[in-house]
């Protein structure tokens, strides 16, 4: 059980990676906070599935990208559980656009969601973390292979550019935060949750070829790697971003 007790704050966690990653923190015996924006009833039956593995689970709604109700996420999940050791930055969104028809308020809304909502959680966070120096925290963000370098996908304009933005930001808080609190990102590939659903059977099939290790990821490949940085086995890791692509992103 390598986090029992541990108070572990997911946002997105009604489905997708953010719902697997739930999951095996429970395995590991630590309480958790599902935050979700719209699907109350995914969240509650997540929130009953681990309380089946007899752990520790509660649901609060809250949209990362409000100031008030991040606050008020923060403060509901401290009332509940006493501390927060491990946030998981999860909750993000995706509006495939070609970039003449991007409008201002796509763009508002994603970097809304994708980089304002970490800025927000990651801040109440640290407030509540650095209280207490001798429990180190550690602060996860959901990066994709779309925000390196040279992965930025033509239709998905405003998405790329704020991943590559929270890889920027990892590495800035990391600096900011250390020694108290380790911040690194996880990079997905292609991964199969609900963000799938669009893609059409030829894309699938060329996201396959394309890729060394010839498979999408499961929630499960990324929920692994996000557990591993928030694990202690990581302690000496911060500023860093963890890539789970089966290869995909390589320059072959
Ligand atoms: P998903 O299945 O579409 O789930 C998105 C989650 O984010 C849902 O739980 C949703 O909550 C939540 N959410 C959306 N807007 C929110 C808001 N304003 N406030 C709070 N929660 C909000 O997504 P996913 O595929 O698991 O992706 C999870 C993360 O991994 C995202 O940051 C994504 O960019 C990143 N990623 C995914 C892929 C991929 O191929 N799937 C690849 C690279 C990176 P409700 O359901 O309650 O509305």
């Amino acid at each position: 059980m390598r986090f029992k007790n541990k108070v572990v704050l997911i946002t997105g966690a009604s489905r997708g990676i953010g719902k697997a990653t739930a999951l095996l923190f429970a395995k590991e015996g630590a309480k958790i906070i599902i935050n979700y924006f719209s699907n109350k009833q995914e969240a509650e039956v997540l929130v009953k599935k681990i309380k089946k593995l007899k752990a520790k689970a509660i649901a609060i709604q809250a949209d990362v990208s409000n100031p008030a109700q991040v606050e008020h996420l923060f403060s509901s999940a401290v009332k509940s559980f006493g501390a927060i050791d491990i946030l998981v930055n999860n909750a993000g969104i995706v509006n495939p656009k070609s970039f003449l028809d991007l409008t201002f308020e796509d763009m508002e809304k994603t970097f809304h969601t994708n980089v304002i909502g970490p800025f927000l959680c990651s801040q109440q966070a640290c407030k509540i973390m650095l209280k207490n120096k001798q429990n180190k925290g550690k602060i996860i963000n959901l990066a994709s292979i779309r925000g390196l370098e040279h992965c930025g996908r033509q239709g998905v304009m405003d998405y790329s550019a704020s991943k590559a933005a929270i890889v920027n930001f990892t590495k800035t808080l990391a600096k900011e935060v250390a020694p108290f609190i380790n911040v690194n990102a996880v990079a997905p590939g292609l991964t199969e949750t609900d963000m799938a659903k669009n893609w059409d059977n030829a894309f699938r099939k060329c996201a396959i070829e394309s890729t060394p290790l010839k498979r999408l990821m499961q929630p499960e490949d990324i929920a692994k790697a996000i557990l591993f940085l928030a694990s202690s086995e990581a302690d000496a890791i911060t500023g860093e971003v963890l890539v789970v692509d089966g290869g995909n992103n390589l320059k072959l």
